[in-house]
């Protein structure tokens, strides 16, 4: 039987290599609903090809010129937050594939947590902003959580099959790799004055990007070892971090016994979407094979935490309590600013300091809890992008 797919944030990077997967496959997959926030005319080619029953746009302005667009189609075009959570649980959906960007993912993840539904997960900023309600969701709906990011995907594919509890599994750590991003080996004086465009040019991989912001700021990987903690229930001093230039181990599993398992390939997201989409079985992506031959050499280093704080407040932030709702709401109203050049890149990492020290508290207990907490953080940071600081306000 045909799996069913709702891609949230098919528009983006994720979800354009998501779509090209599926285009490999038409005898497995069907598309229920395609989504995207402003992109019309992207969604619109989108729909035109793979013929989705639905087309969510979160703006109502371009869902109007899409639902022109689409006129005489099967598609139906739907708009807001509520049509998004709408298509990623309806009950013909098998499968969702969470590639929005950001805290506004949180939302319709959940509701198809609450669905019971298979999720892939790319959009790791929900369970770094709400991971004790985000796996119980899963756990108590029966739901099932696939990762994308390629180092959880590669870690997913090291534990022993369909294990995601590591307490049993003899695992010691896990190693996530981080390429170090298009700024790695620079001192902190040097980042003082680089440009939105020299942060998004990552050496390995196209991304979206704010991600490629918080690749080069290792907020990625700091977000990422939350995130492992939630997906594989460890502790945050069971993750190591190792820069890996190459990109070409994805992340490794340590175990009792010695062994260490890794998972290779090229860098490039089709292979992590393809292995979540056809799990357990495998299925081709449209990926190079990889070339031990051209390779070269495989480094390894340590991260630089001075010149990348970033990833030492998200160790701090892994500890428990409110403060990683706290961190990602700060860094996403910082990266935005970073992108608009409204903000220096290594005031990224003094923004997110200030405001998680000022605020993080106990754990939320609901999702309003959350959203009210991840306001806050917010509000606080666009306080400290009028001031350059939060002395002064209370
Ligand atoms: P992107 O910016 O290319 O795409 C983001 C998608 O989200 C777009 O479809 C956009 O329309 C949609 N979106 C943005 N704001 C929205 C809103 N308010 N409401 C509804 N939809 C909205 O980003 P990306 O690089 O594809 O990343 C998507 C997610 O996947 C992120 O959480 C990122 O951390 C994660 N991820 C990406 C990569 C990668 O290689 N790109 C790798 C690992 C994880
Ligand atoms: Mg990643």
């Amino acid at each position: 039987m045909k799996q069913t797919l709702t891609v949230l944030g098919a528009t983006g990077s994720i979800g354009q290599s998501t779509l090209d997967v599926v285009a490999r496959h038409p005898d497995r997959f069907t598309v229920y609903a395609l989504t995207g926030a402003s992109q019309w005319q992207r969604l619109a080619d989108q729909c035109r090809q793979f013929k989705p029953r639905y087309a969510v746009l979160a703006d109502p302005i371009h869902a109007a010129s899409l639902r022109e667009a689409l006129a005489g189609t099967d598609t139906e075009v739907l708009s807001g937050e509520d049509a998004l959570a709408q298509v990623a649980s309806a009950h013909e959906v098998d499968t969702v594939m969470a590639a929005i960007v950001g805290a506004a993912g949180l939302l319709p993840n959940l509701a198809a947590a609450r669905a019971g539904k298979k999720i892939l997960l790319a959009n790791k900023e929900s369970l770094v902003m709400a991971g004790d309600l985000f796996m119980r969701a899963v756990q108590e709906q029966g739901a099932q959580l696939l990762p994308i990011d390629s180092e959880h995907n590669a870690i997913f594919q090291c534990l022993p099959p369909g294990f995601t509890d590591t307490a049993h599994a003899g695992v010691s750590s896990i190693v996530l790799t981080a390429s170090g991003g298009p700024f790695r080996g620079w001192g902190r004086a040097a980042l003082d004055a680089v440009t939105p465009d020299q942060a998004c040019a990552h050496p390995n991989w196209s991304m979206g990007r704010k991600i490629s912001v918080d690749s080069a700021s290792l907020m990625n990987k700091g977000l990422e070892l939350i995130e492992a903690c939630w997906l594989f229930g460890l502790r945050p001093d069971q993750v190591e971090v190792v820069v890996h230039p190459q990109s070409i181990i994805h992340s490794m599993v340590r175990y009792q016994d010695g062994s260490v398992l890794a998972q290779m390939g090229n860098p490039d997201m089709r292979t992590p979407i393809a292995h979540a989409l056809a799990w357990p079985e495998r299925i081709g992506s449209g990926v190079a094979d990889l070339d031990f031959l051209t390779l070269g050499s495989l480094d390894f280093e340590a991260p630089d935490l001075d010149a990348f704080p970033c990833l030492a407040l998200a160790f701090e932030a892994a500890k428990g309590g409110s403060a990683s709702t706290c961190l990602n709401a700060a860094n996403e109203v910082a990266v935005d600013a970073f992108l608009d050049q409204r903000l220096g890149f290594n005031d990224i990492a003094r923004l997110n300091a200030d405001v998680m020290t000022r605020l993080a508290g106990p754990v939320a207990r609901s999702v309003e809890e959350v959203l009210a907490q991840d306001q806050e953080a917010r509000a606080l940071a666009n306080q400290w992008l009028r001031h350059g600081n939060l002395s002064g306000s209370k």
